[in-house]
């Protein structure tokens, strides 16, 4: 017997669990019949939801016992509420999935059998349309991947779902990277393994409505760069270098020009905005320099990532 362990943040979704519990309920009847070696069990991370969130999961819990669940005592965000699955998680294989059904359960077959037959360690899934999204949040979803690409070290999917299949393994490797500023599509590819990518269409959630805002996946890719690069820290350095650069040429055509015209006192327009500029150039660097620091600081005082109010 193998068990296989559904994890799924929710935040305020009373209205889309019971949709997920029953899709779900398919997907189990099919692997009883196909893969009889299967156990699911279910761990619902409710993340400070302010609806009655909690309690539609207590109610599965009463009729089946393989519902668990970890109820946060704030909401502390789908990337903790993923690790606090995580190290609950008792299974031998792991999944990730929405609640609100935008990650299809009737991938979830050809997930497991791309570990299991295929030899993979995980199995991730892909979006490869985003109907149904506005045309300016794909817009810039497409310019932050082919950003985020060239300056990390770790491969991000443009589309990529945190909807994944992973072994136990990869699960402990996950569990190792205790860091607070957790991006969890770019721990999936830091932690590396052999990972096989299905792709879906898009499809719309059942029900409820999306957590995030325009400014919201701003500031959420704001977060992925400072986690996952230190080439902005560069781009700082490469800027000096290119300011001091030509601060020493215009000296010299200053000395020159001063050598064969005299110095009449002109230019003040010109000095102004010069000065202007820099000091912008300069508040941004630091800004960024900040930025890390700041990481930096939260990082260091080893907060714990999520805190537990009840569970089961
Ligand atoms: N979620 C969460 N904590 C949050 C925000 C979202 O656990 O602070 C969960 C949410 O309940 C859902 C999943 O993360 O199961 C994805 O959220 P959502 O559907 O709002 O994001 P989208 O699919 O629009 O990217
Ligand atoms: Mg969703």
């Amino acid at each position: 017997m193998s068990l296989l362990s559904v994890i799924v943040p929710c935040y305020n979704e009373e209205v889309a669990i019971p949709f997920f519990y029953d899709a779900m309920k398919t997907v189990k009847d099919r692997f009883a019949t196909d893969h009889p070696e299967v156990d699911f069990e279910y761990i619902f991370v409710d993340d400070g939801s302010t609806d009655k969130t909690a309690d539609v999961i207590k109610k599965l819990r009463e009729d089946d016992k393989s519902v668990h669940f970890v109820s946060f005592s704030r909401n502390f965000g789908k990337e903790a509420a993923l690790y606090a699955g995580f190290k609950k998680a008792a299974g031998d294989l792991v999944v990730c999935m929405d609640a609100d059904l935008q990650d299809p359960p009737a991938l979830l077959d050809e997930m497991y059998r791309a570990i299991t037959e295929e030899g993979y360690d995980s199995a991730a899934t892909r979006r490869v349309t985003r109907k149904g999204e506005p045309k300016i949040r794909s817009a810039f979803a497409r310019m932050f991947y082919r950003i985020m690409n060239r300056i990390s070290d770790v491969e991000f999917v443009d589309g990529a779902r945190d909807y994944r299949i992973m072994t136990r393994k990869m699960v402990d490797a996950i569990l190792e990277l205790g860091e607070n500023n957790r991006f969890t599509k770019g721990i999936y590819s830091w932690v590396g393994f052999k990972t096989k990518w299905i792709e879906f269409e898009n499809v719309e959630r059942v029900a409820g409505e999306t957590k995030w805002s325009f400014f919201g996946l701003l500031r959420y890719s704001f977060e992925a760069i400072l986690g996952f690069s230190t080439a902005p820290l560069s781009f700082v350095i490469t800027l000096g270098f290119i300011v001091t650069a030509m601060a020493f040429l215009l000296i010299i055509f200053i000395i020159v020009k001063t050598l064969i015209y005299g110095d009449p006192t002109s230019g003040w327009p010109s000095m102004i905005c010069i000065i202007v500029f820099f000091a912008g150039t300069q508040l941004l660097c630091t800004g960024i320099v900040g930025a890390y620091l700041g990481k930096t600081y939260l990082e260091t005082k080893n907060r714990p990532i999520f805190i537990t109010r009840e569970e089961e």
